[in-house]
């Protein structure tokens, strides 16, 4: 076995001719949004830092403009992986930057309740939103975290705080983090003009600059252990979309950061022999932000395809367990929820030129799955229940969507909603979604905020990791990645998922 990774470069498919093997002082697994922070901060205090990624880098040229193709390259199960119980699309990236590719930037730090809670119902005491201020300072300077500015706003953004502004509702344009955006929308199949901030052209580089060594197509596949002290990881390279296996690899290392993503890594601890396991958490407590979204019909055409991806959100309803947020995806993915077939079906697609999406994300605290591992295959089973107290929040989120499309002048909105017309006309109309009692079934809903598998808890015997993001039957073994939430952020996760991981890094700076 000889080394193939020289320092200040990112290693790609075809750099690999041979099994390998490496050393480094910390191992990172997954260059998402967590994985790529900490990779960065241990590199800037000198350590020797290996930075792993299964997926391959994408350039701006490599980017698929439609919506489903582009899914196939860079999502695992080519964006169909889905739950079971309860039926709902998750996305999960494979790619250098993780999540930070497709996503639509936004980054918002949660009130304070949602710190309270966890702090108060998982024995944790350094985990205020005061805790981590400082730390979703430092993330939000190094990558320019500002609200979208008006010009690159677009009509269905803007309708979205005239509705709200007629109705007295709060709402303000949304924190990003883009440097440049041109509001195109097209953050979810990747930003052609670079403007995102995805960390394949943020974090990662600036890890490389600091010396760190980063590895694409490269699946690790096992946790390589010694009593309560991890060892290194070793796995195997993988042809970018083929997803066919080829040279070994092994990496040994002082200290191993997990980062995976909050469906992978619990896999991979199984994996490793129900590796940091103990307290039997791994793999359960699987939360999510299921979506609810209704499409609006204008009179005038709206033109969605100009305006920032998401630009325009409401924290009004928090405390009710939802956030307002409007929603851009490619037509072809945005045509999946539009009802009806033939003829019906072309005409509602006709209209897509004068609507507007708008969605709400939705705190299931009470709704809980798991992360069922396959035997010999890394790709898991995903179950997830939701609760009927959640259902109605799903209720009331969609009336309140409903309100404000018609305050904002909507003519009809397509509420999406199985059992309840497809097309609704007036308010009065609309009544029918909030009456009654409903089935999370009737919902067409997604989840692509994942959080909770390998959750932090003050008391080993009820969490996998400690508030530091390290695991509590090991020295040297830590998580970063959103599977450490306690519970659901409320608002979109990634921020809180890289502030979490900042700290994580410090506190092994001071510690290695
Ligand atoms: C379409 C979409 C839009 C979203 N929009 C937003 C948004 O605007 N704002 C927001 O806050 N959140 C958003 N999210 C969620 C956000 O992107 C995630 O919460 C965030 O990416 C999670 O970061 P992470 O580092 O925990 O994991 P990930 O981003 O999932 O990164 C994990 C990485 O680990 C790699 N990996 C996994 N297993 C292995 C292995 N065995 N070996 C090597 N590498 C491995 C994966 O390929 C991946 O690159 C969105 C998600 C999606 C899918
Ligand atoms: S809206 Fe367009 S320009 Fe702006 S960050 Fe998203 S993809 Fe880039």
């Amino acid at each position: 076995m000889s080394a193939p990774a020289s320092q200040g470069e990112v290693r790609v498919f075809a750099d690999y001719e041979r099994d390998f093997r490496e050393s480094c002082d910390v191992v990172v697994v997954g260059s998402g949004p967590t994985g790529s922070v900490v990779a960065h901060e241990l590199a800037e205090a000198g350590r020797r830092v290996v930075l792993l990624e299964e997926g391959p880098p994408f350039t701006p040229g490599e980017f698929e403009l439609e919506g489903t193709l582009s899914m196939t390259r860079t999502m695992r199960e080519a964006g169909l992986r889905a739950t079971r119980g309860f039926v709902m699309p998750t996305m999960q990236a494979i790619a250098l930057g993780g999540g930070s590719l497709v996503n639509s930037a936004i980054c918002v730090r949660p009130p304070e309740f949602v710190f309270e809670r966890w702090c108060s119902g998982f024995d944790l005491e350094r985990t205020t939103r005061k805790d981590l201020e400082p730390h979703f300072d430092a993330v939000g300077e190094f990558l320019g975290i500002a609200p979208t500015p008006e010009d690159v706003q677009g009509p269905r953004n803007l309708l979205f705080a005239s509705g709200c502004d007629a109705l007295g509702y709060s709402s303000e344009p949304i924190a990003r983090n883009v440097r440049g955006c041109r509001g195109s929308g097209e953050c979810f199949t990747g930003c052609r003009s670079r403007a995102k901030q995805s960390m394949d052209i943020s974090y990662v580089p600036a890890a490389i600059r600091h010396g760190a060594r980063v590895l694409t197509s490269v699946q690790v596949q096992r946790i390589r252990s010694d009593g309560r002290r991890a060892a290194g990881v070793e796995g195997q390279v993988v042809e970018p979309f083929s997803g066919k296996r080829s040279h070994r690899f092994r990496i040994d290392a002082d200290v191993v950061v997990l980062a995976a993503g909050c469906v992978a890594t619990p896999v991979l601890l199984h994996h490793s022999g129900e590796l940091a396991n103990r307290s039997g958490q791994a793999g359960r407590n699987l939360q999510f932000h299921p979506g609810v979204a209704v499409m609006g019909i204008f009179p005038e055409p709206t033109h969605p395809q100009f305006g920032a991806t998401q630009g325009y959100q409401s924290l009004e309803f928090l405390p009710d367990g939802f956030k307002l947020e409007t929603l851009w995806a490619p037509p072809g993915v945005m045509a999946v929820r539009l009802p009806g077939l033939g003829l019906e079906y072309k005409r509602h697609l006709a209209r897509i030129s004068h609507c507007a999406v708008w969605d709400a994300i939705v705190s299931c605290n009470r709704s809980l799955g798991r992360v069922v591992p396959r035997r010999g295959r890394l790709d898991p089973v995903l179950h997830y229940d939701v609760h009927p107290e959640d259902v109605k929040i799903f209720q009331h989120a969609a009336w309140v969507l409903a309100e404000i499309l018609f305050a904002a002048g909507a003519k009809r909105i397509l509420p999406g909603i199985h059992g309840v017309p497809d097309v609704l006309h007036s308010l009065e109309e609309a009544e029918v979604v909030r009456r009654g009692e409903m089935r999370a079934s009737q919902f067409v809903s997604a989840g692509n905020h994942v959080f909770s598998t390998t959750r932090m808890h003050g008391d080993p015997a009820r969490g996998v990791v400690d508030e530091l993001g390290r695991c509590h039957d090991f020295d040297n073994l830590y998580i970063a990645d959103t599977g450490i939430f306690p519970q659901c952020t409320s608002v979109n996760p990634m921020y809180t998922g890289m502030a979490l991981a900042h700290r994580t890094a410090q506190a092994l700076v001071e510690r290695t």
